[in-house]
């Protein structure tokens, strides 16, 4: 194990930001968020999660994927420039996100061109969590609060210092340049509790139609926070912006932006139709998408237990709880801190 002392770190950091882009926890505004920094000065170290996952960083809320200009009859189709950017203080959860997000977008074809392109220009240094924080359940996720299976590099704090794991060779690139010292660590282990929350894939088709998902969808305000900061959900919409319109030159963005499938319109298609039309059907998709659906197609859970939207969902719906409630009904005993079933009167 290398030793990357905390002087050291902070010189590391100013240079990264004078070479490359160096995205790192920054609060703005007084809200924690995966930022670019210009120093090290600017990155908070002692922080629990960002406010919003590291999904942004390679999946911006809203992108260009395609420039087109149009000068007489010619039209010119060109790719948005992507720069090379380093994402530094990582939270494990976050770095599973991504994984699960490469996934879907090029671990299989057709590959998505515009994510592959900024994905293989990021690299991913990694921050160990000291400690699991109230809402987290990584553990109980396939995660761990120290675990470097999707980072390039993964720090730990230790005395006076970072412990330095190198993962990939891009990771060692990375850190190639530091003059790292051996030091004698052994990582804490972190015990995973995949069991705990986790219902089998036989049972959930039964729960798709119980009226447990109405119910609980009566206190749902449609507010799609909940979908945004994850760093798993990665439904998008895709529309045309004019930059510039004229008689013989016209320039147009075509823009990728974040959607949810919790939106009433999400589903809808041409003519009015909409498949999913009550809250409640939406409202169970979300949690049927990441906890049967995704696992099914993908073999990765859809949910990395971050924790961030049972932070902030207005009304409590607690991601944790509703997992409690399906796994109650599959005659798996489980406590609810909370239940929605206290607060509604909802018999799962
Ligand atoms: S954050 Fe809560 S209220 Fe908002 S869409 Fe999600 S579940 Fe509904
Ligand atoms: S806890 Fe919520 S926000 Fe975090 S990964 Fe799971 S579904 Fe997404």
């Amino acid at each position: 194990m290398k030793f990357l002392s905390r002087e050291a770190l902070q010189t590391w950091l100013d240079r990264l930001a004078n070479e490359a882009t160096l995205i790192a926890p920054r609060l703005v505004d007084g809200i924690l968020l995966y930022r670019s920094v210009s120093s090290a000065r600017d990155i908070v170290l002692d922080y629990t999660r960002p406010k919003m996952s590291a999904k942004e960083v390679v999946l911006p809320s809203s992108e260009p994927i395609l420039l087109v200009e149009k000068r007489g009859q010619d039209v010119n189709l060109s790719e948005p420039p992507t720069g090379e950017q380093v994402v530094f203080g990582l939270r494990p959860c976050d770095a599973h996100g991504i994984a699960v997000l490469d996934a879907v977008f090029v671990a299989q074809e057709p590959v998505d061109l515009n994510y592959a392109r900024r994905r293989n220009a990021t690299t991913l240094v990694g921050l160990s969590c000291p400690q699991m924080w109230e809402d987290c359940f990584c553990t109980s996720m396939g995660g761990m609060p120290n675990d470097p299976s999707h980072v390039d590099v993964l720090l730990t704090e230790v005395e006076n210092g970072y412990a330095v794991t190198t993962v990939t060779d891009k990771g060692r690139t990375l850190v190639a340049e530091l003059s790292l010292q051996e030091m004698e660590y052994e990582p804490p282990e972190s015990v995973l509790n995949e069991a705990e929350l986790v219902l089998t894939q036989e049972h959930w088709p039964d729960r798709f139609a119980d009226q447990y998902w109405d119910l609980l969808a009566e206190r749902c305000l449609e507010c799609r926070m909940c979908a945004y900061l994850c760093p798993v959900c990665r439904c998008f919409d895709v529309r045309d912006q004019v930059v510039q319109q004229g008689i013989s030159y016209s320039k147009y963005d075509r823009l990728r932006c974040w959607d949810s499938c919790t939106g009433a319109n999400y589903r809808m298609v041409a003519g009015g139709h909409n498949p999913r039309a009550t809250k409640g059907q939406r409202l169970r998709n979300r949690f049927f998408c990441k906890f049967h659906y995704f696992p099914v197609e993908y073999g990765l859970s859809g949910c990395v237990g971050c924790g961030r939207c049972i932070e902030a969902c207005p009304v409590n719906i607690d991601i944790v709880e509703v997992l409690r409630d399906m796994s109650r009904a599959s005659n798996a005993p489980q406590t609810s801190k909370v239940s929605p079933n206290a607060e509604t009167g909802i018999t799962a």
